[in-house]
């Protein structure tokens, strides 16, 4: 699977397109949904970042849905308002009290998945020619959209805390660009699984403050922690400061089919988020606003996540005992204490035990996928292409019987691929 991502040539098809669609650089990972339907052979599933099937609560929905879209409820297919559905607003703000995201309604505005969230705070906040920092590596479609608003992006090295805030600091000071967004995943980060430290949450908000910089803060993951402690969210330690853009959604923790999340603003920006959202979708699917009002309700929510945070610990326990077992002496991958991913890493020929070739992801996806395993190769995750030599699985969609086949794929297509090699 090539990663590299060309923009539609100019005047396609005749057409005057604008400027901005040379930005449109789209998402691997979206696409390789398409490209696994059309597979017809065997595949384990490491490359999108889905819940498990097993993980979606249909016996709940389906109990929900028989009242909330029942036969006498043609209100619930209606519009919405663009803000929310009320009724979905004060059952999130009653769901997060208590939590390191507690909110006010005044402050949440429901959107179409997470996704809406990351393009409209682009939109408020990101002009052409614009310096976006983002994490090396980063959500390619936190990047795309950044991207698409024609963003000038500064990428900025992740470790095991998480972005290196001092190098964002030393990288801005050096080209003399300054950042006036800030895009972070700061929990189980998508694709690292790396979490932001403590110490380093309190710097980058300090940054952005000495900037004026806006920090968008997208974190999908951050309820689903299955080992380690907690560290309160960059929303929390805002206090209320309206730098932080807080991007959130319902996709991980219920269903991404659902397409419903929430953004966690200041108030005096809700305005300008409803105007932007008129312009683009009028409202979220009430229908699905409905489910996942009716869902937390139900107080379905707090079991939901004891079950699947469980059984996301022993999916990423299978993937790291197969990876050992597997993948020992050739490379090395993430330790999260959370979310859905790993990120693998193979070592260069010198470091390397077990084969003499470089492994490029790239080369080897199409290796694997006729083996029967497909991820997401790591240069996805880099708008320069930094990472040839990774690749990021997901854990959380297989079981772990399964989980230890694909692994026992993927080193057969590494030995396939760096027997052609030599
Ligand atoms: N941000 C991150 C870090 C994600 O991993 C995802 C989903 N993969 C999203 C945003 C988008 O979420 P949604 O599917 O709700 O649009």
């Amino acid at each position: 699977m090539s990663t590299t991502t060309t923009a539609p040539a100019t005047g396609t098809a005749g057409l005057p397109l604008a400027d901005r669609t040379s930005g449109l650089v789209g998402s691997v990972i979206d696409s390789s949904t398409s490209l696994l339907a059309k597979q017809t052979h065997d595949i384990v599933r490491f490359a999108m970042g889905s819940p498990a099937a097993d993980a979606i609560p249909t016996a709940a929905l389906a109990e929900v849905a028989r009242t909330a879209l029942g036969v006498d409820r043609a209100d619930a297919f209606d519009y919405a308002a663009t803000e929310g559905d009320l009724p979905l607003r004060e059952a999130l703000v009653d769901m997060l009290a208590d939590t390191t995201d507690a909110t006010a309604l005044d402050r949440v505005t429901i959107t179409s998945g997470g996704m809406q969230g990351l393009d409209l705070a682009c939109k408020l906040f990101v002009d052409p020619g614009d310096v976006v920092a983002v994490e090396s590596p980063t959500y390619t479609n936190g990047s795309a959209t950044a991207l698409s608003y024609q963003a000038d992006l500064l990428e900025i090295p992740v470790d095991e805390h998480g972005m290196d805030v001092e190098d964002l600091r030393g990288q801005a000071e050096r080209t003399g660009k300054t950042p006036t967004v800030i895009y972070t995943v700061p929990t189980f980060q998508n694709p690292s699984g790396a979490s932001l430290s403590l110490d380093r949450r309190h710097r980058l908000l300090a940054l952005a403050r000495e900037w004026g910089a806006v920090v968008i803060d997208d974190d999908p993951y951050g309820m689903l922690r299955f080992a380690g402690d907690p560290v309160p969210s960059l929303h929390e330690l805002a206090a209320g400061d309206p730098l932080v853009f807080s991007v959130r959604t319902f996709s991980k923790i219920i269903a991404p089919g659902l397409r419903v999340g929430w953004v966690d603003t200041d108030p005096s920006l809700q305005p300008l988020l409803i105007s932007a959202k008129q312009a683009m979708d009028t409202c979220t699917n009430l229908p699905a606003q409905r489910l996942v009002e009716g869902f937390l309700r139900g107080g379905y929510l707090a079991e939901h996540l004891a079950r699947t945070r469980t059984a996301y610990r022993e999916r990423k326990e299978a993937m790291q005992e197969a990876l050992t077992e597997h993948f020992g002496g050739m490379a090395r991958w993430t330790d999260p204490d959370g979310g859905f991913f790993l990120w693998i890493t193979f070592d260069s020929p010198e470091n390397n035990t077990e084969i003499d070739a470089a492994i490029d992801t790239e080369a080897l996806f199409e290796v694997a996928l006729a083996h029967g395993v497909a991820y997401i190769p790591g240069n996805a995750f880099s708008p320069s292409r930094r990472f040839p030599d990774a690749l990021r699985v997901c854990f959380a969609t297989t079981p772990p019987a399964r989980i230890h086949e694909g692994v026992a794929r993927l080193r057969r297509a590494v030995d396939e691929l760096a027997g052609a090699a030599v």
